[in-house]
């Protein structure tokens, strides 16, 4: 069946039908009525994701336009600033640093690892001229959730500068408290947790930023966030908004608040756990452990069989679409996506048509033992 797809990966995710369906609305006029009043029923939502009472702006570009805008507006040639890369989402960060001249220090992690919020600390106290840390909230190319609440404490603790985060694979699904934690600056994306396709990111920030970007010299034109803060204040943008998207936007936050964003979270928790569970009794290893493993996306490491062999057999013979790795892990693990439009049932599924790709490229294992433990999970912690 050629339009059957099981699209299991970090990004793009699934599409719920209602929000598919908002989208095909008729075109409205971006400088009319109906436009404003839609920005105004999306904010609120949107800033509670974030965790924030400040604005929350929208572009339309892919995620890494949020990540430039976050650069470009902070910061300026010459500055020195810290990029925590953990994976290759944070080399993407330091490269968009670079690419604008600043003076890039990193401090790196063995993939599949989190970073040590301590040791940023001390990097900081030795260097105090840095003005911004970046760091990656959840690590999509090895399945790893930093610890960005305790970082960002670390950072304030011994330094003024900014701290700026890329949440673009779990921001809506795992907890994000802006305001609280004291994070400065957070981009997400619209493909990802957030159920839509791709074409729109967010960017909230906190007043401290605010007044930095404010200032900033730095040329910036379509990225110049000062222009998208002060058209939202008024209900508009400054250019035509991705207005589809938008549509889908509001339904996509309609279920996410519906749901409950405390319940959204559980979920993504549970299907993390039922995932990991599965692969344990399988006995295939995974590339990342408890404590640092994300709620929305899974690495496994297999050492018996080519992950690749695998990805291409559950493509074939189910739709499953699942990711490869990146950079020096490519063709070394695989990464199931379980985030945005994906419930505990989807993640059987998953398991269940694994095991059977597992089975048919000659890996010897035990039928069910993966979806068993899964399922046992489930009824231990996902069942009320
Ligand atoms: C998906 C993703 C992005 C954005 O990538 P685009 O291809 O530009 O949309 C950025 N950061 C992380 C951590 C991601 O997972």
């Amino acid at each position: 069946m050629n339009d059957y797809q099981l699209l299991r990966i970090p990004g793009p995710t699934p599409i719920p039908p209602t929000v598919q369906q908002a989208m095909m609305k008729t075109m409205i006029g971006h400088r009319d009525q109906e436009t404003k009043e839609l920005l105004q029923r999306i904010q609120p939502g949107l800033k509670s994701i974030f965790g924030t009472k400040e604005e929350v702006v929208t572009l339309a570009g892919s995620g890494t336009a949020g990540l430039e805008a976050a650069v470009v507006n902070t910061v300026s040639p010459e500055d020195e600033v810290l990029v925590v890369v953990t994976g290759s989402f944070g080399d993407r960060f330091a490269k968009i640093c670079e690419a604008y001249h600043l003076q890039v220090k990193r401090v790196e992690y063995e993939w599949g690892k989190a970073l040590i919020p301590d040791e940023i600390k001390t990097y900081l106290t030795n260097n105090p001229s840095i003005k911004a840390v970046f760091a990656t909230y959840c690590e999509t190319s090895t399945g790893v959730l930093n610890p960005i609440q305790q970082l960002t404490k670390a950072v304030k603790e011994v330094s003024d500068a900014l701290v700026i985060v890329d949440g673009v694979s779990c921001v809506g699904a795992v907890e994000t408290k802006l305001d609280e934690w004291q994070i400065d600056v957070c981009v997400t994306g619209s493909q990802k947790a957030l159920m839509l396709p791709p074409g729109l990111v967010f960017i909230a920030a906190s007043k401290k930023a605010w007044n930095i970007i404010e200032k900033n010299y730095q040329p910036r034109f379509y990225l110049d966030l000062r222009k998208y803060r002060s058209s939202i204040q008024q209900d508009s943008t400054p250019f035509t908004p991705a207005l589809s998207l938008l549509f889908g936007l509001e339904q996509s936050l309609q279920l996410l608040h519906s749901e409950g964003l405390e319940t959204v979270y559980q979920r993504h928790q549970l299907m993390k756990d039922m995932t990991r569970a599965a692969f344990r009794a399988l006995d295939i290893p995974l590339l990342t452990n408890d404590q640092d493993a994300s709620p929305t996306v899974t690495a496994i490491k297999p050492d018996d069989f080519k992950a690749d062999v695998l990805r291409k057999k559950l493509k074939q013979d189910f739709g499953l679409v699942l990711a490869g790795g990146q950079n020096h892990l490519k063709g070394n693990i695989f990464r199931i996506g379980h985030m945005g439009y994906c419930t505990p049932a989807d993640v059987l599924q998953t398991i269940s048509c694994i095991e059977l790709g597992l089975q048919q490229i000659g890996k010897q294992i035990n039928l069910g033992d993966g979806v068993k433990a899964a399922q046992v999970t489930y009824l231990q912690e996902g069942s009320s």
